[in-house]
This record gives structure tokens, sequence and C-alpha cells, in this order.
């Protein structure tokens, strides 16, 4: 087993993942997995950044694919014996004027953004290592979202005690109103991706506080994050960020010193804690 210390950053062959790989890979001592769910985009991006003198590592991980999420799982156990650094970046987003009904892009959405993110946290979380760094990449769109919902709901995405089963009923019950064209009138925003991104931060949230109650004395440090808004694909050109300022903030969060005790359970953006 490999005493190497290791970074994974989901969905990295593009944008701002392949950006936090880049960083990674001059800022980071240790192994650095840039992860695509299709291989031969995945060694593109890693034939990419080899061009530049950097020498990431690759490994195949389909967030929606729970057998391939448990094969890195093993993967990292046999090698590195756990994990120091976890990027959990890979997300989708339709454009604003997909014309796809509403309730489909609520269910494919939140079946990545949340759901695909929570599983690899179910996996992956147990690995971390000591002073591990986890980093969750959401979006200032989980804010405005948050302030689109019912008092109600505000209420229970803010609680300090909600737990991950609460939270997965909500995000559950938002798709199944969607599909009864009920969301509105049960208080939810018409937003998939932002109601999908309010699940990855609350998520955040929670995962903190069970590291505090579980494994409290490992310096293990969890957040959430916005990159700012971030010329992708997703977001396209005319947005004000390059790839590699938007990996800024998060690639601060995996990097975390030693030393450190915060953030953690935190909204950050433009490495600043956010209120939630
Ligand atoms: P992007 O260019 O569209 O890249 C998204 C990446 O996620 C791609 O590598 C994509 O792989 C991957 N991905 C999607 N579904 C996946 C799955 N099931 N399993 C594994 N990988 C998957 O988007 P981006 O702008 O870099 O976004 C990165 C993250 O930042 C996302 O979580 C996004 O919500 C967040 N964000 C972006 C902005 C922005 O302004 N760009 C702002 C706020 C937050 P494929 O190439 O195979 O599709």
């Amino acid at each position: 087993m490999s005493n190497v210390q290791v970074a994974v950053v989901t969905g990295s062959n593009k944008g701002i993942g392949l950006a936090i790989v880049r960083a990674l890979c001059k800022q980071f001592h240790g192994d650095v997995y840039l992860t695509s769910r299709d291989p031969s985009r995945g060694q593109a991006a890693v034939a990419q950044l080899q061009q530049e003198g950097l020498h990431p590592l690759f490994h195949q991980l389909d967030i929606d694919d729970l057998q391939s999420i448990r094969a890195l799982r093993d993967f990292l156990k046999e090698k590195y014996g756990g994990l120091d650094v976890l990027v959990n970046n890979a997300g989708i987003a339709f454009k604003v004027h997909d014309t796809t009904p509403f309730a489909v892009q609520a269910e494919v959405t939140l079946k990545t953004n949340f759901f695909g993110t929570r599983n690899v946290c179910t996996e992956l979380l147990p690995l971390m290592k000591p002073y591990g760094r986890v980093v969750n990449v959401s979006s200032m769109v989980s804010s405005s979202a948050l302030g689109g919902c019912s008092q109600e709901l505000q209420q229970k995405f803010r609680s300090d005690t909600i737990t991950e089963d609460e939270l997965v009923q909500l995000m559950t019950k938002f798709v199944e109103d969607t599909k009864k064209s009920v969301h509105e009138k049960e208080g939810w925003p018409n937003t998939a991706y932002g109601v999908s991104k309010i699940g990855v931060t609350v998520l955040s949230r929670i995962q903190a506080r069970l590291l505090n109650e579980q494994r409290k004395g490992e310096h293990i440090l969890l957040n959430a994050c916005c990159p700012g808004w971030v010329r992708t694909d997703m977001a396209g050109p005319k947005a004000t960020k390059s790839p590699d300022e938007g990996a800024e903030t998060p690639v601060y969060l995996a990097l975390l010193p030693s030393s450190a005790d915060a953030p953690h359970g935190q909204f950050v953006s433009n490495k600043t804690v956010k209120p939630w």
C-alpha cells in the first residue's frame, strides 16, 4: 500500500474540474486523480495536462453509477488505504431555453447533482484520512433558490438538526411535486438546478456536523462552495471567470493547511464564508 497522499476530483475531464486538477497537480503533494465518466474524454484531458508538464492519474467515475463509485472506493482503499482530498465537482445543468419538461429536468438534475454527489460521499467519506479535506461544489444559485422557498422550507434547510434522511425526503418530494405540477404550490422555487444545489449545500452542513459528532479529533474539514460564474460548457462564454479562476476557491478549501480548524460546514464563495 502506498504512503503517498491522494486527491480525487469528480467530473474533471473539462471545465472547472479540469482546472481544479491542474491546480492540485501544481500545489498538492501527492497523487491527483482526474476522473471522468467517459474514459476516452478522461484520457484526452490527462494528455492535455501532460502537455502542460503535469502528471495527473486517471480513474473512471460516473457519479450516477453506484458500481462505478464502489470500484473507485475499492481501488483507493487497496492502493492508498484511504483518501486525503475529495472534490465533488461533477454536475449538470439544463440550458435556460431547453424545452425538456420541467419534471424531467428536475429528476435528471437531482439525480446527478444531489443523489450522485451524496452517493459519492456515502462511499468515500468513510475513507477520508485524518486532516482530510472535502469540497462539495455547489453554487450561489443555492442561496438564491433558498430565498425562493417557502418560509417553512427555508426553516428546514437552515435547520442545524435536519438529518440526511430528512434532506433526501425533501429532495425526493421536490421531484415528485414537479411530476404533479404542484411544486410551486408546495413552496418550491421554479429551478431544478437551484434545488439540487440547495441539496448539496445542506448535505455539506449535515456531513460536517456528523464529522464533528463521529470523528472528532481527526481534523477533517468539509465545506460547500461556489466557484463563481465561470466560462465553461455549462455557463457559456459570457461568464466572468476563467476555469482556472473558478478553481481558486475549491482548491483553497481542498488545501486548507493541517493547522486550520475552519472553515468547516460552511458555504464559501471567493474564499469567504457566506451566510446561509
Ligand atoms: P461543465 O464544463 O459542464 O463540466 C461538468 C463536468 O461534470 C464534466 O466533466 C462532466 O462530464 C461531469 N459530469 C456530469 N455528470 C457526471 C456524472 N454523472 N459522473 C461524472 N461526471 C459527470 O461544468 P462546470 O461549469 O465545469 O461545472 C463544474 C461544477 O461547478 C458543477 O457542479 C457546477 O454545477 C458548478 N458550478 C458552475 C458554475 C459556472 O459558472 N460554470 C457556477 C456555479 C457552480 P462529461 O464531459 O462526461 O459531461
